[in-house]
């Protein structure tokens, strides 16, 4: 066995070795002839000419070998439903969604919208385009009809998979009303609109000649027979908008023989899961993680995958132990966010379950602090290991290997590059950090299989985008900050773009949200540059404090905020002061667990926030609102 280390130099100095050696854990129809084309770089072509699907690879390769093992569990504490599919129950479920598109016109290279929540179907939706070689946009269903409009004009699906409702909280959510507004609103008009109807919203609008249920249809396809088309491996697989934390969304586009062995990779070396093994994945089939670990990754290993609809605090707080002890769970995968969420509960609620199945849990999505970190390591007792990436990768850039070398796991760092990535920290003038110096975080391409390989629909903003940040070496930024140690840990200081600049100093938001941090009584802080007529831009703060009893008076409120400035002063200097600290009970987040920072921005500076939608907590926004007399 290689070290980390050994196994990196590899996969960056002999590319070809390493790649066929990976590409051997998935089958191929047509076998590759070059395992990389990077004759017009930054475009990187992987694997050129072998043939391959990845719901043969998903799906079919394991119903053929093992087809009573169990393949994909859906479990809802909303409607409070429980069902298994075996590898050839979803097979069957497959080919009849994938027969189903097939008579409304859809074939390959065809653009099928997904907006549906946590369900089975959804699966079978995106497994059944990856069948027929048709591109799936699966977009999250807590976004309103202006983000899904914008999505449905730039990926033009001749198809829309939907469902009247989802629900959150044990309330429902209408999907189909805000997709019928989204249409209207949208250039592009879809054929047809599939409607999984699950009875949630009795009152949802059909329209004649446009909608089909899902239900009607797939009694019409019971027996269906569909044979997976194979595909070139750069032809695209899907397309998933960026989630627009820092502007207008990209349609990062996904080849296929790549990605497929990309995730199988992953799977030996990183997240440790085999076959006979189970997945639980936190997150939606709406986030990168849910295509890349709930539905795709798993299942290619030929795991149990369990898709969970529902909250980590409903019934309580120990519903996803429970989850654990009941399915064996093996894999786990969450965010940071939630993780502090469970932290603020009884850990009673932990320790009731037998979760001995569980080798580790991986957190990703955003930085994992480390009192949370060490937290739910103790009281796991087992190795938690935080992964870097983006949607833009489809799988980790930074993370621990425990499938290729047992590493020491530092709190508050994902650890090291992946093998494929050749990563380098960055000075801004493009030469290259030394240890301990912050910079940014570059990837020298080509990028390994399965990263996007461009903007759908747009080459262009692909390179300029992604490739431009300096004119020599070309280097993919991943427009964070980051830093490594001396022993090569590296840690993730936050992104380029919450950089401000105040009086002609330039100064990163997250360094300021440290300091502020630094002062005992904070418990959490967002700091945002907001447009100053003097100064250019002033930082302002908005802090959650651990006691609330400290910020009740007026007094109290300002006598704090000194206390703040002076801390500032101390570690940064007083140019760093926020021009105000607003005292809040909680700060605006994506479901995600993402600071909707634009958003905070934008109202502090009277502006419009955008679309909220993918808010946690709307009491959040009206908080904010009030501190700002907006
Ligand atoms: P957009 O690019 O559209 O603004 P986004 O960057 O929020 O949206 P994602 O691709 O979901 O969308 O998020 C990737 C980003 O999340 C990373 O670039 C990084 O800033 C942050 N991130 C992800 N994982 C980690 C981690 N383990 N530690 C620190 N930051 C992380
Ligand atoms: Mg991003």
């Amino acid at each position: 066995m290689s070290t980390i280390k050994e196994f990196h130099r590899q996969s960056i100095d002999q590319p070809d070795v390493f790649w066929a050696e990976q590409a051997k854990l998935i089958d191929w129809e047509t076998p590759y002839e070059k395992t990389l084309d990077f004759s017009r770089p930054p475009f990187a072509k992987w694997f050129v000419g072998g043939r391959t699907n990845l719901c043969f690879n998903a799906v079919d390769r394991h119903a053929a070998k093992r087809p009573d093992a169990r393949a994909l569990v859906y479990i809802s504490t909303e409607t409070n439903e429980e069902k298994s599919y075996s590898y050839a129950e979803l097979k069957r479920e497959v080919e009849r969604t994938a027969a189903i598109m097939q008579s409304l016109g859809v074939g390959r290279g065809d653009r099928v919208l997904i907006y549906m929540p946590m369900i089975a179907e959804a699966a079978f939706a995106m497994l059944a385009c990856a069948r027929i070689g048709a591109i799936h946009s699966v977009v999250f269903g807590g976004f309103a009809s202006g983000s899904l409009a914008t999505r449905i004009d730039d990926a033009t699906p001749k198809l829309i998979v939907s469902s009247d409702a989802g629900m959150r909280g044990g309330k429902a959510v209408p999907y189909k009303h805000l997709l019928d507004e989204a249409i209207n609103l949208a250039g592009h008009r879809p054929a047809h609109v599939l409607m999984v109807n699950r009875g949630l919203d009795p009152a949802f609008n059909r329209v004649e000649g446009r909608d089909v249920d899902y239900a009607t249809l797939r009694q019409q396809f019971l027996d269906a027979e569909v044979p997976v088309t194979w595909l070139e491996s750069s032809e695209p697989s899907y397309i998933l908008y960026t989630s627009g934390t820092t502007g207008k969304p990209k349609g990062v586009q996904r080849d296929t023989g790549g990605y497929c062995v990309a995730l199988a990779s992953t799977m030996k070396h990183i997240y440790c899961g085999g076959e006979g093994e189970t997945m639980f994945s936190t997150s939606d089939i709406g986030w990168v993680v849910g295509h890349s670990y709930i539905i795709y990754a798993p299942l290619i290993a030929g795991m149990t995958t369990i898709m969970y609809e529902g909250t980590p605090l409903r019934p309580d707080a120990g519903i996803w132990w429970k989850i654990v002890e009941d399915y064996k769970v093996n894999v786990m995968f969450s965010a940071p966010t939630a993780a502090r969420v469970l932290k603020k509960q009884d850990p009673a609620f932990m320790h009731k379950y037998d979760l001995s199945s569980l080798k580790h849990l991986f957190l990703a999505g955003e930085p994992l602090d480390q009192p949370t970190h060490e937290w739910i390591m103790g009281e796991l007792n087992l190795p938690v290991i935080d992964n870097y990436w983006q949607t833009e990768t489809g799988w980790p850039i930074l993370a621990a290997m425990p499938g290729v070398e047992q590493t020491k796991i530092k709190y508050g760092t994902p650890s090291f590059p992946v093998y494929g990535y050749n990563l380098k920290i960055f000075r801004e003038d493009g030469s290259e950090c030394d240890a301990n110096e912050k910079g940014i975080v570059g990837i020298v391409p080509p990028l390994p299989p399965g990263c996007l390989s461009t903007v759908w629909g747009d080459d262009d903003r692909f390179v300029s985008t992604y490739f431009s940040l300096f004119r020599e070496p070309l280097v993919y930024s991943s427009f964070d900050w980051g830093i490594r140690d001396d022993e090569g840990y590296h840690f993730i200081l936050g992104r380029t773009d919450d950089v401000i600049n105040v009086a002609g100093h330039r100064l990163g938001t997250r360094e300021i949200e440290e300091a502020v941090q630094g002062h005992s009584a904070i418990a959490e802080v967002a700091v945002v540059g907001v447009a100053d007529p003097l100064k250019g831009q002033m930082p302002m703060a908005f802090a959650v404090v651990k006691d609330a009893s400290r910020v009740a008076t007026a007094e109290q409120r300002l006598a704090l905020e000194k206390e703040v400035f002076k801390k500032v002063d101390e570690s940064l200097g007083a140019i760093a002061r926020p021009s105000r600290v607003h005292f809040v009970t909680v700060l605006p987040k994506t479901r995600s667990g993402k600071l909707l920072r634009r958003s905070i921005q934008a109202l502090a500076e009277g502006r419009d926030p955008g679309d909220l939608t993918t808010i946690e907590d709307p009491a959040a926004l009206e908080q904010l609102k009030q501190a700002l007399g907006v």
